[in-house]
Parts: structure tokens; C-alpha cells; sequence
């Protein structure tokens, strides 16, 4: 069998989500699961697109062994100099170098002409190759450039030592009898093409990303490009456990595999949705809510004789496992801090005291605490220790609400240890809550989306908010979470505010 390589850009494709903004340390979260997932690249980032996006891949570069990790650079020196600058301390650092081949993007977006482009694209090559031993070149719009061009500029890329070629469905244009046989034809008229790894990158616009990756592996391409949840620009790319988990189920077809550990892949899904706040749909493939749930009576019953009736894929391959009971409040600081050094965090001192703290109060409240409900803790404790990001904490609430009376909220922040308080009247409770800290913070934010979820299946749930604002050319999002969901809401609330003025005080955006 031969193998895939697997390269995640759920850090880089996926981050251009609109609202799906990532700090520096959420980015670093992610890569390290994704190494626990045992992906073999991890793009993390287009350092020169900001500084914030500089810093987060630099510190994936220093903190995360195992996959190689890559920096996107456009065909320009600047871009170049400064991927190179993010990523050289990474145990296997790649730059990849894009530019566009079709002739609609050569004209249009640089106005050259073919002989021009290559001159450039061969140029940015050579000197991204000056700096780091493995460079990938991908053919921006591959899928809609003439096939003889991309063959002249596949040749000579290779000659110059592109280590691998991506072939990118940059805007989902492509279906998949063509698309393979685009890449067939690659394999055929290129001559040096076994000197390098052919890679894909296809987006979903038609939803045939997967579709068109899997044939593209059929017709010789060893490397497919994907996110986490299929996360990306637009309708997405293709998804990363859609891709693994057909090449793994049917191998009998494919007769390939991948090197990731399908374990990770429902913990992996889970972080990626919460900390970008894009919730994953019931009914999607592999790691959606339903993908394993059976509801018809005549399934149910052939799943009770025999589960390969009607289950392709054990879910426990994919990392879904009955949810374990943990710990109670008797459990001790031993016990918890056992689980979560298991769970793959490093806590110490006054982080691990505070979610300590947090622990009990929820143990106390609903008896069992779960894994998840123990990582959502962690998590909380996490980016509520991000200090510069801190400016407002939420302390307390109380709502006064009933039928036929207008909800009223009074509400207390903590800003450098002074406690401010207000009181508004809202359309609901929650209403009321946002409004009042609005008040005291003395600024209206645009609520552009708000949901809450139960993160247990018992009565006594962990709930998590997540809440999207707008505020002049800031857009953040912020989670909390509590057994209480008005109090989740506001947690939520006071942590997409305080972002909102951590990036105004940055002035970078994202
Ligand atoms: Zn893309």
C-alpha cells in the first residue's frame, strides 16, 4: 500500500473563515492536536499578512514536533524572507510558494503574460529554495489553466527543486472525472514529475472537494490539502476526515493509507468548532452530531443483531467513546490533575488552582463531571489567563424576569480591581445582560450570532455560549460556559468584548 500524505490547512485555508479569528495561543491549541492527530503537515499560517499571524506561526514553528510545518508566501521576496523568518526553527519547516497560472489570473490580478509569470514564479522559487531545503509551488487556479502551460511551468518548477507541486481547484471549478484526468495527464506529459510529490488542494464550492481529492489520489497525486470540518474560504475545503476515513474504510478500494491516528479525529473536530465558534452540522460526515446515530426502528434493530448492517465505521475508530465518568468532588487535586496532564495540557500554579476551583463548583452542582466537561474548564481557564486580552471579568448577575414584565439584568464586571456595575432592561434575559454590559462598558456592540449548547446529556449540563460581535471594523467571538446559561452567555459576552478591545489596541485586526 501506498502512502497519502496528509497536509492540514484548517490553521491557514480554514482561518479565512469570516469571524473565525484565532490569537496566537488558540492557533498553537489547534496545532498541537493536530500533531496528536498525526497529520504530516500543518500549514499554520501566511506570516505576512499580519503580524499577529507572524507571531502565531513562529510559535508553532518553536512548540510543535512531528508534522513538518509550513508558511504560505505569495511569489514576492518580502513574502518569502518573512515565512522563512516565522518557520526556521521548526524541526521540518516547508515554504510554499503560490502563484496564479490561469491566464485570467496572469492578466487580470498581475497583468503579465504567461512567459512573465513563470519568469517570476521560477524566480520566487529559486529563492524560497536558497533559504529552506523543502519548498512546495502551487499553481494558484490550476484547474482552469491550459493543461500544455501548467506542464511547461510544473517542468521547470521542478527542475529548479519544488520538493512538492500542488494542483489547486483554487475555486471549486472542477468535477471529478476531469479533475483526474488533469492529474493523469500531469503524470504523463510532465517529464521530472517523479522527482516530486503532486499534491491537491480543492475547495467545495459544488460540494465536490472530496470527490475530486480522492480521484486526484487515484491518478497518481500522493499529497491532498484539507481542513478540519472542511473549514475554509467560501464553501469550504475539502475535509480532512472525510478523506482519511474513505481512504481507511475502503482500502479494499483505494489500496492506501495515511499515516493519522483516526482516534483524534472527534476530539480534533470538537476543538477546531469551539474555538472558531463554527459550529459542525448534525448530519456531517464523520463528525457531525447524527453520523452515527441511528433512528429508524428497522436500523436499530439490524444494528442490535449485528452493527456492520448498517455501520461502515466503528465509531470508536473515530474517537467517539461513552462518555466516561470522571470525577467527582471527592476526587482530590491529585486525580484532576492526573486527568489533564491525560488530556494533553500543562497547567501549573495559579491556572491549574483556578480550574481547580472551577472544578469543584461544577462537581458540586451536577455530581459527575465528565471529560468534556473538565476540558471546557481548562479551556475557560486558558484564554482567561491571556492578561492582555483580560481588561473586563465577569463577577456576577441577577435577572429579574416573569410573564408580561420587561426583563431586567444587573450585572457585575471587575476592570484592574475595581467592580462596575449597571442595570438594563432587555427583549429576554439575555438581551438584558448584554445590554447591561454594554453599559458598563460604555460601548454598543452589533450581536451578529449567539448560540448555546449543552455539552453533556444530562439535566444538570455544562452549557457553552458562543456569541459573534460587531464593533465599528472589529468583529470577535467569545465562549463561556457554566451550568447556568445566562451565565454562560454573559461569560461569553464579557470575553468577546474584552477582544474586541485587545485587537483595537493592537489596530491590526484580523
Ligand atoms: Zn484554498
Amino acid at each position: 500500500m501506498e502512502k497519502i500524505f496528509i497536509f492540514d490547512t484548517t490553521l491557514r485555508d480554514g482561518e479565512q473563515v469570516p469571524g473565525a479569528c484565532l490569537n496566537p495561543r488558540e492557533k498553537v491549541e489547534i496545532a498541537l492536536q493536530l500533531a496528536r492527530l498525526q497529520v504530516d503537515a500543518i500549514e499554520a499560517g501566511f506570516p505576512i499578512s499580519s503580524p499577529g499571524d507572524f507571531e502565531a506561526v513562529k510559535a508553532i514553528a518553536s512548540k510543535v514536533k512531528g508534522p513538518t510545518i509550513v508558511a504560505l508566501a505569495r511569489a514576492v521576496r518580502k513574502d518569502i524572507e518573512t515565512a522563512w523568518e516565522a518557520i526556521k526553527k521548526a524541526e521540518k519547516p516547508r515554504i510554499h510558494v503560490f502563484l496564479g497560472s490561469s491566464d485570467i489570473h496572469i492578466q487580470k490580478k498581475f497583468g503579465l503574460d504567461r512567459e512573465k509569470a513563470l519568469e517570476r514564479g521560477l524566480e520566487a522559487l529559486k529563492f524560497a529554495k536558497s533559504l529552506c531545503p523543502d519548498v512546495e509551488y502551487s499553481t494558484e487556479d490550476a484547474s482552469r489553466t491550459a493543461p500544455d502551460y501548467l506542464v511547461k511551468v510544473l517542468e521547470q518548477v521542478i527542475a529548479a527543486g519544488a520538493t512538492v507541486v500542488n494542483i489547486p481547484d483554487t475555486v471549486g471549478y472542477a468535477v471529478p472525472q476531469q479533475f483526474g484526468k488533469l492529474i493523469s495527464y500531469i503524470k504523463e506529459k510532465v517529464p521530472n514529475i517523479e522527482n516530486t510529490v503532486v499534491s491537491v488542494h480543492c475547495h467545495n464550492d459544488l460540494g465536490l472537494a472530496t470527490a475530486n481529492s480522492l480521484i486526484a489520489i487515484e491518478n497518481g497525486a500522493r499529497q491532498v490539502e484539507c481542513t478540519m470540518n472542511g473549514l475554509g474560504e467560501r464553501a469550504g475545503n475539502a475535509s480532512l476526515e472525510e478523506i482519511v476515513m474513505a481512504i481507511k474504510t475502503r482500502k479494499d478500494y483505494f489500496n492506501f493509507y495515511t499515516s493519522v491516528n483516526t482516534r483524534e479525529i472527534i476530539k480534533t473536530s470538537r476543538l477546531v468548532s469551539r474555538l472558531m465558534g463554527m459550529p459542525v452540522q448534525a448530519n456531517k460526515a464523520i463528525v457531525g452530531a447524527n453520523a452515527f446515530a441511528h433512528s429508524s426502528g428497522i436500523h436499530q434493530d439490524g444494528i442490535l443483531k449485528d452493527r456492520a448492517t448498517y455501520e461502515i465505521i466503528r465509531p470508536e475508530d473515530v474517537g467517539i467513546t461513552e462518555h466516561a465518568i470522571v470525577l467527582t468532588a471527592r476526587s482530590g487535586r491529585h486525580a484532576l490533575k492526573h486527568k489533564i496532564s491525560e488530556m494533553g495540557y500543562d497547567l501549573k500554579g495559579e491556572e491549574f488552582e483556578t480550574v481547580y476551583e472551577r472544578f469543584l463548583s461544577v462537581a458540586d452542582k451536577k455530581k459527575r463531571v465528565y471529560d468534556e466537561d473538565v476540558n471546557i474548564i481548562v479551556q475557560d481557564v486558558i484564554f482567561a489567563h491571556l492578561a492582555d486580552t483580560r481588561l473586563y471579568s465577569f463577577e456576577s448577575y441577577k435577572v429579574k424576569t416573569g410573564n408580561g414584565k420587561v426583563p431586567e439584568a444587573r450585572v457585575r464586571l471587575q476592570k484592574n480591581e475595581v467592580i462596575l456595575e449597571a442595570t438594563a432592561e432587555g427583549d429576554g434575559p439575555i438581551d438584558a445582560i448584554f445590554k447591561a454590559i454594554d453599559k458598563i462598558v460604555g460601548a454598543y456592540h452589533k450581536l451578529e450570532d449567539f448560540q448555546v449548547k449543552a455539552v453533556t446529556e444530562t439535566k444538570e449540563a455544562m452549557g457553552v455560549a458562543t456569541v459573534r460581535i460587531a464593533r465599528d471594523s472589529f468583529r470577535t467571538l467569545g465562549r463561556g460556559s457554566s451550568t447556568d446559561i445566562l451565565e454562560a452567555s454573559a461569560r461569553a459576552y464579557v470575553e468577546a468584548v474584552n477582544r474586541i478591545y485587545y485587537l483595537q489596541s493592537r489596530q491590526s485586526g484580523c
